[in-house]
């Protein structure tokens, strides 16, 4: 682990097995942190915030640091691509373009990180000159989940690097390996010690007490809801701010006038790309009565084409879900499916190839005729199966669609473009897509309404997560005032 720019094993000496979904077998020995890491980490990220260099350094100097960190993504991408793949499972090709695009939200705030500034106010009375300034939050206990444990938290650390807060991440024990190849970089990039640090560990050991930390200023946090609503908790005792990136049950919404080529193409994208482990799957289909039988039809047509195979090939378009505990839940909620009556269309179990057989795989599954009130068309699977339900009219489906606990986003395909605007204002969701799915970018903020979470990451509003503001009144005359009036 990397802890105040040294390389340690956990204080226990205990280690933990990651495994490759692919094949089944352990492939990294990673440390066991405990407490006391968690302890170590947060007081080198507090000495390097309070006495360091960094926060001081004018924000040109630190963009110039975090412009050689994305340089070295850049030339690292296809290794630490390979890394990740083999720890998750999720598709080279998917990796390597989301490696090499990494960059850019380095690139992104290090553009911003020398124009952070407050403002100066005009006053209510003459004797005052009244400004503002934006001070790094402190120290950033960051928390992510194994699906894509590099790009999730980037999407915290470049913006908290381009305010000048230091870092702590504990990256999910699925998948902890490509987080220790990134701080090599950060290392190589020449960041002073303790402005970025990592720790190793299961989420109960170390995540929970990171969450919790009286030295933690701020907790960024990407996972599922429940765990989301214990790291605002533990973060509630010492009222650490917290930003919240949790679960989806995403609408994507097919209108009888949209490109259903297009639509099934982009239904594809958002449900079976990463083997449905994205927060932002599209795991709701509504289909307008007029379409819904040739598009479930065209949907299942491909699913059943879908290549399964190894990540790590590049014609592979779907690999296995991340762990076998994963795939065990991914089972038991196909199994709830089918005994509340949804139709299944098309998968539900595991593929037959015996080349398959040692990877938690999972058959690219549709389910139609389900009803609102089932379990599938409720809770998150986080895997690669739709739930399709059929609709009649704008009102409708707007009600249907935010008749949800979750709010991450929403995709809408039509060829109507006034229907398209009324639809962007009425979904309650974080990101809403229009003939499209599964876009993001630096520049696009994003995160959810409702039990989908708390704050955004990316763009430039991601850094009102990573800044305070702090009013500076300067009386300008000297004259004395009555002291028992406010103001
Ligand atoms: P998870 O909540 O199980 O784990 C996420 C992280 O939290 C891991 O690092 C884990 O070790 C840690 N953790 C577990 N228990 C903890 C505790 N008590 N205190 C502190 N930390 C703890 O989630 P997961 O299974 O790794 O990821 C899947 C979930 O993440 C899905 O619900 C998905 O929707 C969500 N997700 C959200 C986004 C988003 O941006 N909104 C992106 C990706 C994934």
């Amino acid at each position: 682990m990397l802890i105040g720019g040294e390389w340690v094993e956990s204080r226990s000496g205990e280690t933990f097995e990651s495994v490759d979904p692919f094949t089944g077998r352990p492939w990294a020995i990673v440390p066991r942190a405990g407490a006391e890491d968690v302890d170590a980490a947060v007081a080198a990220a507090r000495a390097a915030f309070d006495g360091g260099p960094w926060r001081r350094m004018p924000g040109a100097e630190r963009a110039r640091l975090m412009r050689r960190l994305a340089e070295l993504i850049a030339v690292n991408a296809e290794r630490i691509a390979v890394v990740e793949t083999t720890d998750n499972g999720k598709l080279i090709r998917e990796m390597e373009g989301q490696l090499r695009g990494l960059a850019d939200y380095y690139h992104y705030f290090a553009g911003a990180a020398d124009k952070i500034h407050g403002e100066t106010l005009p006053p209510d009375r003459p004797n005052f000159f009244i400004y503002t300034l934006r001070e790094p939050v402190g120290v950033v206990g960051a928390i992510t989940p194994w699906n894509s444990p590099i790009l999730l938290m980037s999407w915290k650390l470049a913006p908290a690097l381009a305010a000048g807060c230091t870092f702590v991440v504990k990256p999910a024990e699925q998948a902890p390996a490509s987080t220790l190849e990134f701080a090599e970089l950060v290392e190589q990039a020449g960041f002073p010690p303790g402005v970025f640090n990592v720790i190793t560990g299961f989420g109960e050991d170390a995540g929970a007490p990171l969450a919790a930390h009286p030295g933690v200023d701020k907790v960024a946090f990407t996972g599922s809801t429940a765990v989301g609503r214990h790291v605002m908790k533990g973060a509630a005792d010492h009222l650490a701010r917290v930003s919240l990136e949790l679960g989806g049950k995403s609408p994507n919404i097919v209108f009888a006038d949209a490109d259903l080529e297009a639509a099934a193409n982009g239904v594809v994208a958002g449900i079976f790309a990463a083997t449905g482990q994205t927060c932002m799957a599209g795991s709701r289909l509504f289909v307008e009565d007029a379409v819904h039988d040739e598009l479930v039809e065209r949907l299942a047509a491909r699913a059943r084409e879908i290549r399964l195979g190894d990540p790590l090939e590049a014609a592979t378009e779907m690999g296995p879900v991340a762990f076998r505990e994963h795939r065990d839940n991914v089972e038991a909620r196909i199994g709830v499916a089918v005994s509340e009556g949804a139709r299944l269309v098309t998968g539900g179990g595991r593929p037959g190839d015996a080349a398959l057989r040692e990877g938690f795989f999972v058959e690219p599954t549709i389910f139609a005729d389900v009803s609102p009130a089932m379990d599938i068309a409720r809770e998150e699977v986080f895997g690669p199966v739709l739930a399709v339900q059929r609709f009649a009219g704008e009102d409708d489906v707007v009600a249907r669609a935010n008749a949800s606990a979750y709010g991450l986003a929403a995709g809408v395909w039509t060829r109507d473009v006034q229907r398209a605007h009324r639809m962007a204002r009425d979904l309650r969701a974080g990101t809403v897509w229009v003939n499209s799915y599964r876009a993001v970018g630096p520049m696009a903020p994003f995160g959810g309404f409702k039990a989908s979470g708390i704050g955004r990451e990316n763009g430039l509003t991601a850094l009102d997560e990573y800044t305070e503001i702090k009013t500076v009144w300067i009386e300008l005359t000297g004259a004395t005032r009555d002291p028992f009036q406010l103001g």
